[in-house]
């Protein structure tokens, strides 16, 4: 679908030439003759940019940027700024006042859409994160972002390392923001400490190559993919503007360093940074919340499920068996019982670790019940499976159980029914989750029988042809 661009331009002349160049680039053109009629057309057209002309009417260029910021329709829209002629003061006001970007007017096609390439690629990221956020609050894994904030790491790279410092002096050290000057190659070195928040580069029109290739690198590398990237140039040059943007920059300054313009995208980029940090990482936490059982941290049993039908995919692919062990604790209630239940909580962490550490890093455990676990043990045949079994049930026999502060260590035993699915000819070959929901079934009626035969044993299931 093509991207929607809101022109917002009182002089006829000026609209037309957009459109045509905009319309000829591939966007979707909509247009409005006034900042009133263009916020009015912003409601009612959603566009995925808005390019407005900085020439004050009825409401100044700062009132209709506020006024953008200030719908919460409207807040997140990208609102590039056209103005004539190159005035710090100016446009450092349209960007206080929320101003994705001032650009010259009338501005060089290839520099627009460059910029517009890397204002969209910014805003998408931003709503994928958004989009990945409210999925996770409706299943509810997520919780609110916290209130505190580290300070962002900022680093800065220059041609000459003495510029870097001078630049880091000029912008002060503000405390949200810790000024790092630095090689570039230690940029992408993990002993260097924690990757940047921010990354300034700066790109000498003379000779930009390095300075071009280490943008790219950044944008590429995994330290480095997600933080904010400025290019600074030393005289503004088109071409250089462009490759900037392109090579994966999120702003560029195309007049040279200035400290407050440079202090102020370094901040937004921060914000920016660290709620996309933030948002990735309770959706990792929630993640991992819903496969796991929250008193062991063992796997639960979605989880298990799913893991075992993948596990029989790949054993049958593979021609090789795989097995399935069901564990039960014997007598567990007494423990409640007899110790209260905190201290039988204690016993199944425990035992949870117990099981772990007993078993390959390639075993999956899981905790499928109260006082039941499931392990499931791919390339693994009939002899084998019974061998690790006995062992494991050996190893929580030996096991002194510490349960509660003076209580003395407790004895806690476990029964335990194997099956295993043996390789099956190609024909045969049926529906993997039954087949896995059968497995389970027949180490379950295995277990059963351990518990009817007196316990602390392990059956296996009797093998069935394939
Ligand atoms: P059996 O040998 O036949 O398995 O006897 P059992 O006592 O282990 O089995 P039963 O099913 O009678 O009791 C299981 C007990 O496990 C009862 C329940 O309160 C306890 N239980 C289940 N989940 C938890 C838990 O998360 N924490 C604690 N402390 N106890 C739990
Ligand atoms: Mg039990
Ligand atoms: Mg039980």
């Amino acid at each position: 679908m093509p991207r929607k661009v809101l022109i917002v331009e009182d002089i006829a002349t000026n609209r037309i030439v957009l459109n045509v160049k905009l319309s000829a680039a591939g966007y979707d053109v909509v247009q409005a003759t006034s900042a009133e009629a263009g916020l009015a057309t912003a409601l009612t057209t959603q566009p995925d940019v808005v390019l407005a002309s900085a020439r004050p009417d009825k409401m100044s260029p700062e009132h209709f940027l506020r006024a953008f910021g200030e719908n919460p329709q409207l807040a997140k829209l990208p609102v590039i700024m056209l103005m004539e002629g190159y005035n710090p003061a100016a446009r450092l006001k349209l960007l206080k006042a929320g101003a994705a970007d001032v650009m010259c007017h009338p501005p060089k096609i290839g520099a627009l859409l460059a910029r517009f390439r890397s204002i969209l690629r910014r805003h998408d990221s931003r709503e994928d994160a958004l989009l990945t956020e409210q999925m996770a609050q409706s299943l509810g894994f997520s919780e609110a972002p916290s209130g505190f904030v580290s300070p962002a790491r900022v680093s800065v790279t220059t041609a000459a390392p003495t510029r870097a410092k001078a630049w880091c002096a000029a912008l002060g050290n503000a405390p949200d923001c810790q000024m790092l000057t630095c090689d570039a190659t230690k940029l992408l070195d993990e002993r260097t400490g924690p990757s940047p928040d921010v990354l300034v580069v700066e790109l000498q029109a003379d000779a930009p190559e390095a300075g071009l290739c280490l943008l790219a690198d950044l944008r590429a590398h995994p330290r480095t993919r997600d933080a904010g990237l400025i290019a600074v140039l030393d005289r503004p040059l088109e071409t250089l503007y462009c490759d900037a943007m392109d090579r994966g920059a999120d702003d560029v300054l195309p007049h040279g360093f200035c400290p407050i313009e440079l202090g102020l995208r370094i901040r937004q980029l921060a914000t920016h940074k660290k709620r996309n940090d933030h948002r990735r990482a309770y959706m990792h936490e929630g993640l991992r919340a819903a496969v796991t059982d929250p008193l062991t941290g063992l796997y639960n049993r979605r989880f298990a499920a799913l893991k075992l039908a993948q596990t029989l995919a790949d054993c049958e692919a593979t021609g090789q068996s795989c097995a399935v062990m069901a564990i039960d604790v014997d007598h567990f209630k007494r423990v409640n019982d007899e110790l209260g239940h905190s201290a039988g909580d204690t016993a199944l962490i425990e035992l949870a670790a117990v099981l772990q550490h007993s078993l390959r890093a390639e075993d999956l455990v899981a905790r499928i019940g109260g006082e039941e676990f499931l392990v499931v043990m791919p390339r693994t045949p009939h002899g084998l499976a019974q061998e690790v079994a006995d062992r494991l049930r050996a190893i929580v026999d030996a096991h002194p159980f510490h349960l509660a502060g003076n209580a003395p260590l407790q004895h806690i035993t476990v029964s335990i029914g194997v099956a295993v699915q043996e390789p099956r000819p190609e024909r045969l070959r049926s529906d993997i989750p039954d087949l896995a929901e059968a497995l389970i079934a027949r180490a379950d009626d295995a277990l059963y029988r351990s518990k009817r035969h007196g316990r602390n044993q392990v059956t296996m299931s009797i093998r069935t042809a394939a």
